[in-house]
């Protein structure tokens, strides 16, 4: 392995080999290794990220005021609606608090929200010293319920007990029990829940726009411009479709047991993948007439989208891309739609990938490609100079890096502006990644 990486490091890095098809471990879904700046968020920030979307829920952070700080502001997500999401709440625990315990504090922060903001719909978030004092916010909550005759819904989710993937799980069980007693449950099953996008910039619009135009009523999204009353319809539809499955796929097997709702997972980034995705969904549940009509819009966008493209393939001729993402099926799509770019993807890596996902990976890219989990700045840095990255695809954590090495970066996070995902998706995405790389700025750098 090279010099620069951590020992215990060195089974979560691989280098595809020629004639490798996907068949090697990558050593991931575990702890970080002490020592190695993680890019990683918390538990509690992965249970935010799922539940942060829903757009007139109530979001009460028990735990000091920092952890808080993980708001809308910097989790962005679009609402059509309600958007009481974007305020947070914290019970802002101190010194005393944490030797006398915070319950009463949580108490009375909830009877507040209840009766100051005749809330319906409130997350309860036990963040790291909670878990260490051992405040029983479960049955805070439950006395809440009772109390004012709402949802309270409590996550424990203590930064330290796991890994972000396990914030998405405490995310989905809160899900479950939200939606749980839902008097749909039984109501005949039809059109389709989307899983797993959290309409950062506008994209669940564009999938519901796209599913409108073939047909396929959209039942609930999950969680993306969604509310109280949209989640509770969520057991009324035929087929679950998970998007970003490293979060949601949890609560779509969840859905399937308890509801009998089936599900796949769709990608809705680049051209091929969405096309594919849209065609998927019309043949999954729709008539003949659905299917045709997916197959006639599907091919009239693919054509314009790679006409599109095609004025733009020799600004990235020789062009080599790095992508550091949060989950394995947004890495994936991105591999598939620099290639369609006519851009290599040199340097490859996701924040809590599993393991199915690497070997998709590895058998996507070409030898020489370097595949990390959970990586850190270090081996992110090293790596991008050796492979001669020129666009790092990232999130903000990963922004400086890039800029630090004098290299185009593009966000691909909750930061972004504009839509990345559909068809649209592409003419921004490609004209992002052009303006970024392509710029003059570059060449007066020194790193470069
Ligand atoms: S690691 Fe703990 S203290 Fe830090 S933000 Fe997460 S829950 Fe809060």
């Amino acid at each position: 392995m090279d010099s620069g990486v951590l020992q215990e490091r060195a089974d979560s890095i691989i280098i595809k080999r020629s004639g490798d098809h996907g068949c090697r471990q990558m050593d991931c879904e575990k702890a970080s290794v002490a020592g190695s700046v993680s890019q990683r968020a918390c538990v509690y920030c992965g249970a935010r990220v799922v539940l942060n979307p829903i757009t007139d829920a109530y979001h009460i952070i028990h735990g000091p005021i920092g952890c808080a700080s993980y708001t809308w502001d910097i989790r962005g997500s679009l609402t059509s609606d309600s958007d009481l999401f974007r305020q947070s709440y914290s019970t802002d625990l101190r010194e005393k608090d944490i030797i006398f315990g915070g319950a009463e504090k949580l108490k009375r922060a909830i009877d507040e929200i209840a009766i100051t903001k005749q809330a319906k719909l409130i997350f309860v978030y036990a963040t790291c010293i909670v878990g260490v004092i051992g405040d029983d916010i479960e049955a805070v909550c439950r006395e809440a319920e009772e109390k004012h005759g709402i949802r309270v819904i409590p996550v424990k989710a203590p930064g330290f007990s796991g890994t972000k993937s396990q914030g998405y799980k405490l995310a989905c069980d809160a899900i479950m029990n939200l939606i749980g007693n839902s008097p749909y449950k039984d109501i005949k099953k039809q059109g389709v829940n989307i899983l797993g996008d959290f309409n950062l910039a506008g994209e669940i619009w564009l999938i519901k726009k796209y599913l409108k135009k073939i047909g396929i009523p959209v039942v609930s999204t999950i969680t993306g411009d969604s509310s109280y009353a949209s989640l509770m319809k969520a057991p009324s539809a035929a087929l679950n479709v998970v998007q970003c499955a490293g979060s949601s796929v949890y609560l779509a097997k969840q859905m399937e047991e308890t509801f009998g709702i089936p599900y796949f997972r769709v990608s809705f980034f680049g051209v091929e993948d969405t096309s594919q995705s849209i065609m998927h969904v019309a043949e999954a549940i729709g008539s003949e007439a659905t299917i045709q009509q997916a197959r006639v819009f599907t091919e009239s966008e693919r054509e314009k989208s790679l006409l599109f493209l095609k004025r733009y393939l020799p600004h990235f001729e020789g062009k080599k891309a790095a992508i550091y993402v949060g989950g394995g099926f947004k890495a994936i799509s991105l591999i598939r739609q620099f290639r369609e770019m006519g851009i290599d993807t040199v340097v490859v890596g996701t924040q809590t990938g599993k393991k199915e996902d690497y070997e998709v990976i590895e058998n996507l890219v070409k030898p020489n490609t370097v595949i990390l989990d959970d990586t850190n700045p270090a081996e992110l840095e090293m790596f991008m100079r050796k492979m001669h990255a020129d666009i790092l695809v990232g999130g903000v954590k990963e922004r400086p890096l890039a800029y630090k090495l004098g290299i185009a970066f593009c966000d691909h996070n909750h930061e972004r502006k504009h839509a990345l995902g559909g068809y649209e998706g592409v003419v921004n995405f490609t004209r992002e990644v052009n303006l970024s790389l392509n710029s003059p700025v570059w060449n007066c750098l020194a790193g470069r």
